[in-house]
């Protein structure tokens, strides 16, 4: 959560401060989820529960039993994660959330947390190992690099750890499964979606109204896993170490064939609306992610960073401030 006054100016910010959620990015991750329906029935679901039918052909998005929430903390999506699937798993079947950041979290219930880098193979290899051989449904990913605001050099970071985070998805998704993940819409992102349709049947790209206009952010919501161009098999039969390079050249290569440059190419862009039913804080008529609202009364934060980067940063900048004084 963040500690700006602007965060604090920040209507979604306020709500889910008042909703007991640990991040206002939960309700990036809701509003994805009331206009694709990834991780619950919607209104027009089957009777019994079973997912709507999202394609033309018949296909429905699998029910989520097991799920990845990659760069989690402090845990805002898999609080969400473990609410919507807890109301939509069966007694037989509990949910099962795999939480990975290079921070720790406060413990959820109903939620192993795994602190590692998601671009380390050994992260890699201990999520995979948590399902024993099952497959997750969905994978996640809202994974963001402290921004310099050199643009080509954030959005460099940030694509490396949206390869590693299908990097690690092509190891645990199940067939017809659902990854979602944070994307920065720059010059080469077409380049990203060619190859992402490699792997999914559908890819989409979402603007969350939590998500300020002003941010490159966007998120991918790529559905159908092992229906893209590269049939399963093929997604499956690849290793660990280096498997995006060995799938399609990597972004760097930017090659899907030998000598064949790889096309860049467009996918649907949609805007996730507002959530129906949310209650509005006081003063607030209209849920808008890029106005500041006044500040409230401060409440204490719900799950305080346990050891937050910015410690670090202060304890030096006090050291420099005595070493002055000093002087
Ligand atoms: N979705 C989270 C929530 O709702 O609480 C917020 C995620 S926050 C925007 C981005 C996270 O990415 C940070 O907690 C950061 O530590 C994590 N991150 C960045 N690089 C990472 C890496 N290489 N491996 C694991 N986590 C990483």
């Amino acid at each position: 959560m963040g500690k700006l006054s602007r965060d604090k100016r920040d209507v979604f910010y306020r709500l889910a401060k008042e909703s007991g959620y640990r991040a206002r990015s939960a309700y990036k991750l809701l509003q994805i989820d009331s206009r694709f329906h990834l991780l619950g029935p919607s209104t027009d679901d089957n009777d019994d529960g079973t997912s709507r039918t999202d394609g033309s052909d018949g296909w429905r998005p699998p029910r989520v039993h097991r799920a990845v929430d990659l760069c989690a903390a402090p845990g805002g999506w898999s609080q969400v994660l473990a609410q919507c699937m807890e109301r939509v798993c069966e007694i037989s079947h509990r949910p099962s959330i795999v939480a990975v950041d290079l921070w720790p979290i406060e413990p959820l219930d109903g939620v192993k947390f795994i602190r590692g880098d998601i671009t380390s193979i050994d992260t890699a290899k201990s999520i995979i190992q948590h399902f024993e051989g099952e497959r997750a449904e969905l994978v996640v990913c809202d994974g963001a690099p402290d921004v310099t605001n050199r643009h080509s050099f954030d959005e460099y970071i940030q694509s490396q750890l949206l390869l590693a985070a299908i990097n690690i998805a092509t190891h645990v998704i199940c067939e017809g499964g659902t990854f979602v993940a944070k994307i920065f819409r720059g010059r080469d992102v077409g380049l990203i979606y060619t190859q992402l349709e490699l792997l999914f049947g559908q890819v989409t790209c979402a603007k969350p109204t939590a998500s300020r206009n002003a941010s490159i952010e966007s998120f991918v919501v790529c559905q159908r896993f092992g229906h893209g161009k590269l049939p399963f098999e093929k997604c499956l039969d690849l290793e660990l170490e280096g498997s995006w390079d060995e799938l399609c050249g990597g972004v760097g290569s930017l090659r899907l064939v030998p000598g064949e440059p790889v096309r860049p190419t467009t996918v649907p862009f949609v805007s996730c609306p507002d959530l129906e039913g949310v209650q509005l804080p006081e003063g607030v008529d209209f849920l808008d992610s890029d106005k500041s609202y006044p500040v409230q009364e401060a409440k204490a934060p719900l799950a305080p960073p346990i050891q937050p980067p910015y410690e670090q940063g202060i304890a030096k900048a006090k050291e420099a401030r005595a070493a002055r004084h000093k002087g």
